[in-house]
């Protein structure tokens, strides 16, 4: 498999005008595809289980900036950035280092922004069943950056349950601070 991937990549570069036999670009074709092996790691493994645990609190639970990167499926370029979210748990709550793991799971494959958070809300919620759930995703996003030079930061979000209240969703927003 290993060198089917490094064959392809070298057809592709041998497309460009080129030298493949100078020394720094001869051991290209491995790097590149050993480093995709490991930005797509998650495609073809079980979604992982949010761990969770029994609570009888409700109140709001938010966890910030969680660091991601991933791989935007049209480009093949990185996107990146942090994750917020919070959720007001319903009997169960999750464990704080599960979303690490999450992330990691929704992130490590050719991926959109607006699925990525989507499928992380589906994770969450097939979990711990919260009654509210509010997720932020916001990224820079290098396919437009690299051929714009422009440095916005694009946000998606995914409300569930009683945080899909816009006022709850704007008080989310100003909890969570202005970073
Ligand atoms: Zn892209």
């Amino acid at each position: 498999m290993s060198e089917k991937r490094e064959q392809s990549i070298t057809d592709f570069l041998s497309t460009f005008d080129i030298d493949l036999e100078s020394s720094d670009i001869k051991r290209t074709p491995e790097r590149v595809s050993n480093l995709y092996a490991d930005l797509f790691a998650s495609i073809g493994e079980p979604v992982p289980k949010l761990s969770s645990f029994d609570s009888e609190d409700d109140d709001i639970v938010i966890i910030e900036d969680l660091k991601f990167h991933s791989i935007c499926v049209h480009h093949l370029v990185p996107f990146f950035g942090s994750i917020d979210i919070a959720y007001r748990p319903n009997k169960k709550a999750a464990g704080f280092g599960g979303f690490n793991r999450v992330i990691h799971f929704v992130s490590k494959k050719p991926q959109l922004q607006e699925r990525l958070t989507n499928e992380l809300g589906d994770i969450i919620e097939e979990a711990i069943a919260p009654k509210g759930l509010w997720i932020r995703c916001r990224a820079r996003q290098l396919c437009v950056e690299l051929r714009q030079g422009s440095d916005a930061t694009y946000s998606t979000i995914t409300a569930r349950g009683e945080f899909t209240d816009a006022s709850v969703q704007a008080d989310l927003i100003k909890l969570l601070g202005k970073k």
